[in-house]
């Protein structure tokens, strides 16, 4: 009798939870503590951050108790999970690698208990402590992470933010972002479902906040399509919750939350993501056209830097490196690169190196890297007939280009020059000078773009 009663536990022993198995992933945990901490960077440049103590205190509070259900297969002591409110009336969040999370204030406009925050959350954070950024990096490229780091925080930040970023760089790369795969979404509701569980909230209320994201607008706000919904989405938190005997866990409903909910109900309308993008847009990226802008000619001699493992690249020794963002690196001689309030950069004399992805047909790629580059810079105009040239001893293609500079308000001549990576991203050198510089900037342009040596094989 006593071997029966054992075999008939047995079942509800080994049902439990549903196993996650973390994806294969090449970075490492820094890798990720880095990204995340430069993208943070940028979003607080770019975002309007709510400062309130109380709001915070609030959301910090919600966020520590999901961080302090983390399973232990699943912490990471190097991450720091840090929770800002973004004042953006849309039902939108992101986190980025390594712990920094943002959740916009329209999220808990619509909430109808603190469960429903902390159900998205649970689901961010789950794509953290699961490390799907980087892991989503290592199934696309085999390239370099300098290369990547790009694409990862296209990936990671997303839609808005993502291309909120992109326009930060002159040329920034902003039609390649990945979204996350059904598979990993499938994989943070699970996580999500169970660190709710074991914060002591009912995942119904994580279900009925997706149910609300679903709802919101034609297409689903912006959180819906970087988080594809992988099916039966609501059905499999519940079932999942149920396994987890959580579902007579309470809602939320707490004071505290109809305190903070008030609170942010209260401030002044916050304004909608498309507003934010149009006004970073409109102080991008330095506010002082009509600058005058000094420089000393390229050297001679040159000097050799290597941004990424791979990748060599020899500028005059006069210029120095100004920029890295991620995917792209940018080389300017003292007095040519500026900075604005709102995270974006220009330069009026100088290189930016870069990599973007391809799709291993070189022309197709240069000329979707074109289209690309005049979204961002409404001037640009193609003043020649490509011609083929080699770039880094393959084979290349070179256009030159006519725009305007944003800093000087002064025409300028731009260099854009293309070859294929081995594994179909494209390497990209663009050059650029006044005009009036033209003559004594081609040679330089020519040597640098020559003379990158790229180890790709
Ligand atoms: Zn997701």
């Amino acid at each position: 009798m006593a071997i029966a009663v054992t075999m008939l536990m047995l079942p509800i022993v080994s049902i439990g939870q549903t196993r996650i198995v973390m994806p294969k992933n090449k970075y490492s945990v820094q890798d990720d503590v880095k990204l995340g901490n430069d993208a943070a960077r940028q979003v607080e440049r770019q975002f309007p951050l709510i400062n309130d103590a109380d709001a915070a205190a609030y959301l910090e509070r919600v966020g520590q108790r999901l961080v302090s259900a983390i399973p232990s297969q699943f912490q990471q002591p190097a991450f720091s999970y840090r929770f800002r409110w973004v004042n953006a009336s849309d039902l939108n969040a992101f986190a980025l690698p390594g712990g920094p999370m943002f959740v916009n204030r329209g999220m808990i406009e619509a909430a109808h208990d603190e469960g429903e925050i902390a159900g998205v959350m649970a689901h961010e954070l789950s794509h953290v402590l699961l490390r799907h950024g980087t892991a989503q990096a290592t199934k696309a490229t085999k390239y370099e992470i300098g290369a990547v780091a790009g694409q990862v925080l296209g990936a990671i930040v997303g839609g808005a933010a993502g291309s909120l970023i992109a326009q930060g760089s002159n040329f920034g790369i902003s039609t390649y972002f990945m979204k996350f795969s059904r598979e990993y979404e499938s994989q943070a509701d699970i996580l999500g479902v169970q660190l709710m569980a074991r914060a002591g909230y009912n995942p119904q209320s994580m279900a009925n906040m997706f149910q609300t994201l679903a709802q919101q607008g034609g297409s689903g706000p912006e959180w819906l399509s970087d988080h594809p919904n992988p099916g039966n989405r609501e059905q499999r938190m519940l079932q999942e919750a149920r396994l987890l005997n959580a579902t007579g866990n309470p809602f939320g409903n707490t004071p505290e939350f109809q305190r903070a909910q008030a609170r942010l109900k209260g401030m002044s309308p916050a304004p909608t993501a498309q507003q934010i993008q149009q006004q970073n847009q409109r102080r991008q990226p330095t506010g002082t056209t009509g600058r005058a802008v000094n420089v000393d000619p390229p050297s001679g001699s040159y000097r050799t830097y290597q941004p990424s493992n791979g990748i060599r690249v020899s500028v005059p020794s006069n210029w120095g490196q100004v920029q890295s963002a991620g995917n792209s690196v940018t080389y300017a001689p003292q007095g040519a690169y500026f900075t604005g309030n709102g995270g974006g950069s220009a330069f009026t004399h100088g290189v930016e190196v870069g990599v973007a992805q391809g799709t291993g047909d070189l022309e197709r790629d240069t000329n979707s890297l074109l289209r690309n580059f005049a979204q961002s810079n409404p001037d640009l105009q193609q003043s020649g007939r490509p011609r083929n040239e080699s770039v880094a001893g393959r084979a290349g293609i070179t256009v030159d280009l006519a725009n305007v500079s944003e800093v000087t308000g002064q025409p300028e001549y731009i260099s854009l020059s293309t070859t294929e990576l081995r594994n179909s991203g494209l390497l990209y050198v663009i050059g650029v000078a006044p005009r009036t510089e033209t003559g004594t900037y081609q040679d330089a342009f020519r040597r640098i773009r020559q003379n990158i040596q790229v180890s790709d094989r």
